[in-house]
């Protein structure tokens, strides 16, 4: 027997992902023939484009398997300058950006390079739920800012200023927002720049999911575009994942001033090489040639966004502000909680979420996670069919068991 002793306390302090472990559960009760509507998934149900498919095979059989450059191939390099000249008005050159084994490398590459013993990093909740692991494995400290419906989910500059300490590094925020599908608009974005600015913090932009906004009237703003002084100390930080239906293929970037991008770089170059040679080839030509399929998959995305928000506004007991992004909707179940089920004390919407799988098979998640332990997370990422029936099955969930 092995007996493990004196491992990583920053390590030991890192519990697993819970995303991951209820669509493991999923999986496991869908492989015993369990008739399960799962709402968990982060990631697109549609195939990957054709194209990005082609230029992956193309690439594996004309022996494009090799080591890279660590930061990514200069021609893909290339492509993303040009992707964010044109959607985001950013000027970069290649080798300010870092080509990574999906967003979320970029982001644990971002803290390791730019913390150091006790920063802080300011977090709005809810927040995407490795933000803060990744703050405190990087030997940072995270600081929570907690956001409400009322204020649809952004935060306040006074709430900034409460949170600024001398410790104060940097602030990250995700716009398109997991889980609320929140946008963070001019005025926010705005009053963040210039607390970051007179503060002398960098901030963490989390684009992954800014080609998923559904409304004319929305359109993705980039905080690093506001002016000079904000572009100088931004992270951007997108990927292939989410826009692309490429979560698989583990490709994401960061676009950085200059000294962060080199210091990325190296650190990148010591723990994984470079991100994988075919899948950058088919990064590269999704960047090119994939937009119709991905305005085609947008368009399905808003019709669920409807769909769904449409329903859950007319359940009892819970509300949800309208997701103007993304794929997920963040439903308020304060209501269901602090009762009983079946002999079950409903504590949290984590219970919550174990009572709703156990009685109608629908998988939900629950978002003590990200910060809100009486939120639950749909996320339409699903067939149209799924929602009707895992929608179905949720309400008459909540008329049989909140009568009265
Ligand atoms: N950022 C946010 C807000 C996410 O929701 C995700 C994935 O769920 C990521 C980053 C990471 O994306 P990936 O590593 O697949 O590129």
């Amino acid at each position: 027997m092995v007996i493990l002793v004196n491992l990583s306390k920053k390590a030991l302090n890192v519990s697993p992902s819970s995303t991951l472990k209820i669509a493991a559960k999923v999986k496991e009760l869908k492989s015993q023939g369990v008739d399960i509507i799962s709402f968990t998934v982060g990631e697109p149900d549609f195939d990957t484009p054709d194209c990005v498919n082609e230029a992956a095979i193309e690439a594996i059989k004309k022996g494009f398997t090799k080591y890279t450059d660590s930061s990514g191939i200069v021609e893909l390099r290339k492509e993303i300058c040009e992707k964010l000249k044109k959607d985001n008005g950013l000027s970069y050159n290649p080798s300010q950006i870092v080509v990574s084994n999906g967003a979320k490398h970029s982001l644990a590459n971002i803290f390791a390079a730019i913390l150091n013993e006790g920063d802080e990093v300011i977090i709005f909740a809810p927040y995407w739920l490795s933000y803060p692991e990744m703050v405190s494995l990087a030997s940072g400290v995270p600081v929570i800012v907690y956001t409400d419906a009322e204020n649809e989910f952004v935060p306040t500059k006074e709430q900034l200023e409460k949170a600024l300490t001398d410790k104060t590094k940097a602030i990250i925020f995700n716009s398109p927002c997991n889980p609320t599908g929140g946008i963070y608009g001019i005025e926010t974005l705005e009053m963040i720049a210039k607390f970051a600015v007179d503060n002398d913090l960098i901030v963490i932009s989390d684009e992954i999911y800014e080609k998923l906004v559904y409304d004319e009237s929305d359109k993705h703003i980039s905080i690093a575009s506001l002016n000079e002084d904000i572009f100088k100390r931004t992270i951007v930080v997108n990927g292939m994942s989410k826009a692309y239906a490429m979560t698989g293929w583990r490709i994401g970037y960061s676009a950085a001033s200059q000294e962060i991008a080199s210091v990325i770089s190296n650190l990148q170059s010591h723990l994984a090489s470079n991100p994988n040679s075919i899948a950058q080839m088919a990064a590269l030509s999704a960047l090119r040639y994939a937009d119709a399929s991905i305005e085609e998959m947008r368009k399905q995305f808003a019709a669920r966004r409807d769909y769904m928000h449409s329903r859950v506004k007319e359940f009892p007991l819970v509300s949800a502000v309208k997701p103007r992004g993304a794929f997920y909707v963040f439903i308020d179940a304060s209501e269901l909680c602090g009762t009983t089920i079946d002999g079950v004390e409903i504590s949290d919407a984590t219970v919550l979420g174990e009572v709703i799988l156990s009685k109608t098979n629908v998988a939900v998640v629950p978002c003590a996670d990200f910060g809100f332990k009486n939120h639950i997370r749909l996320s339409y990422a699903t067939s149209m069919e799924n929602i009707k029936e895992g929608l179905d099955r949720l309400e008459a969930f909540i008329n049989e068991n909140y009568k009265g």
